[in-house]
């Protein structure tokens, strides 16, 4: 028996071989076409469980009950009554913690070590939502018309919300979704990826436990360019919030353009990270790894452009290959595993595509350099953790979006340079910068256009502070009031008092 096998399948009872169904208008439906596909564990290739397959006419479905329940009762709800929603939510997620996360190391692949280190920004996110539930209001605004006028906003929910979500991270996703959806008094038609829908499903079980009432969320698992396609273009969805790749931010922006609805896009990024000479050298080499290698690369905000002063480069960038080399790669549900298997054969082919072209272009490989093909990891998508140097700003893999644990590392010369240098891409989610000199530091922050610079750390995230992108990696903030605002219309209201 593997010392994992207390993590397998069979105790999960959500994973009981039963089809998992959809939630529309509060029940657990079939798709109307009666379609399914397969969830597969991404380390094995197990059979985790088959999904009904939604598509336009199941969207569609949602979309009416989710509007149904916007113009209905949820409407009534009052702030606080939302807010102990939210509340007994967070508590059902608490409780149900090691089973949520379990499911995301099973469907995704991550390392249970890391979607358990997840658990308090889950419930600190949940409970964030919920203090902002009570919060949100509009003001009184002294205008300066001749005669006795009043003028006031009001902030109401922006109405029915499609909301799109990637793989990458499906119980945080899903969460950061629903919850300003919850908190502002909007309904959600939720899609979760085709590669990781199982989690999602989970947590809309746990919200009807919390008494989210029917149609308030509906969760439509299914295709990109089916499901997907369908609650973009929809002409009575007021709102989309999306996470993905920029390709399909622009197609959505394109299927809303039909009813001009709202559109928020969090999307890719190919992310600077600036390392001086004076930097606390023993921190930044862990910190720019884990700005990489965590999630096996597979996040939007991943710091892959590694900068470093040249006087330290080849120091550096040595320490960070010798740091990959020494992460255990491995099965997720091992809990001595750090870097897991990537999503999918696609995502894998992706990654070895660049690894081929990096070297082509002329970038060395000090670690990694392609995927594991020896061993018991061989038959899964693995890909260690690795580090490019001798690469120029011109080569592909320092321009294009990877999405695996491969760090470009580029030598600069001075701090003018390395902004400009760090600014010319057309991405802007993340950014880091390691250094001791704070008036460094400030000029960095300014300089850098990108919604998110980290100072000696990277990826902090905390659900008070908004998170998002400049550029094309997209528009709109997740997390603090800002993300609140998306989720809400203003409206001026005059009243003439004499
Ligand atoms: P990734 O490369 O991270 O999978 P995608 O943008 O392809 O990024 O996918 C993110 C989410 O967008 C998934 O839920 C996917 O099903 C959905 N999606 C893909 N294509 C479309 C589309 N044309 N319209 C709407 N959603 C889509």
């Amino acid at each position: 028996m593997d010392r994992f096998d207390q993590f397998s399948p069979e105790h999960v009872p959500f994973l009981d071989g039963r089809l998992k169904r959809m939630l529309i208008g509060g029940q657990w439906v079939e798709a109307a076409s009666g379609k399914t596909f397969e969830s597969r564990n991404p380390a094995t290739g197990q059979l985790l469980a088959t999904v009904a397959e939604g598509d336009s006419v199941d969207v569609d479905r949602a979309v009416t009950a989710a509007r149904r329940a916007f113009n209905g009762p949820w409407s009534k709800f009052k702030p606080y009554e939302r807010q102990q929603i939210l509340l007994k939510l967070a508590d059902l997620v608490e409780r149900h913690f090691d089973e949520l996360s379990l499911l995301d190391t099973l469907d995704m692949g991550a390392p249970i070590s890391r979607t358990r280190a997840n658990k308090r920004r889950a419930l600190g996110m949940l409970r964030y939502y919920a203090g902002m539930a009570t919060a949100l209001h509009g003001e009184t605004i002294e205008n300066s018309l001749p005669g006795e006028i009043f003028s006031y906003t009001l902030k109401e929910p922006v109405g029915v919300v499609g909301a799109i979500i990637p793989w990458n991270g499906p119980l945080g996703a899903s969460i950061w979704k629903i919850g300003p959806a919850l908190a502002t008094g909007c309904t959600v038609i939720l899609k979760p990826a085709e590669e990781a829908p199982l989690t999602p499903l989970r947590l809309g079980e746990l919200a009807l436990e919390a008494g989210v009432p029917e149609g308030v969320i509906n969760i439509v698992p299914g295709f990109g360019d089916t499901a997907g396609a369908a609650l973009a273009a929809h002409p009575d969805v007021d709102k989309v919030a999306f996470t993905g790749s920029h390709i399909t931010g622009q197609k959505i922006i394109q299927a809303s353009a039909g009813n001009l609805k709202r559109v928020s896009l969090e999307l890719g990024g190919k992310s600077p990270d600036i390392v001086f000479s004076d930097a606390d050298l023993e921190t930044a080499v862990p910190g720019a790894g884990m700005a990489v290698f965590a999630n096996s690369g597979q996040i939007c905000s991943a710091g892959t452009r590694l900068f470093v002063e040249r006087r330290v480069y080849d120091e550096f960038v040595g320490q960070v290959a010798e740091f990959g080399r020494g992460l255990r790669v491995g099965n997720g549900l091992d809990p001595d595993t750090q870097i897991g298997p990537l999503i999918s054969e696609q995502q894998l082919d992706r990654v070895t595509s660049y690894l081929s072209i990096g070297k082509q272009e002329g970038a060395r490989a000090l670690s990694g350099g392609s995927r594991i093909t020896d061993g018991p990891l061989a038959s899964g998508y693995f890909v260690p953790p690795t580090v490019f140097a001798n690469v120029r700003d011109d080569m592909r893999i320092a321009q294009e979006e990877i999405f695996g644990p491969v760090i470009s590392a580029i030598p600069f010369e001075d701090i003018d340079e390395v902004i400009q240098r760090a600014n010319a891409t057309t991405f802007g989610l993340g950014s880091g910068v390691w250094t001791k000199d704070v008036s460094k530091a400030h000029r960095l922050a300014k300089g850098i256009r990108a919604g998110s610079v980290w100072v000696n750390c990277y990826q902090a995230m905390d659900p008070a502070v908004p998170f998002g992108g400049y550029k094309m990696s997209g528009y709109g903030r997740e997390s603090g009031l800002q993300q609140m605002e998306e989720y809400l219309n203003v409206k001026a209201v005059w009243i003439k008092t004499a």
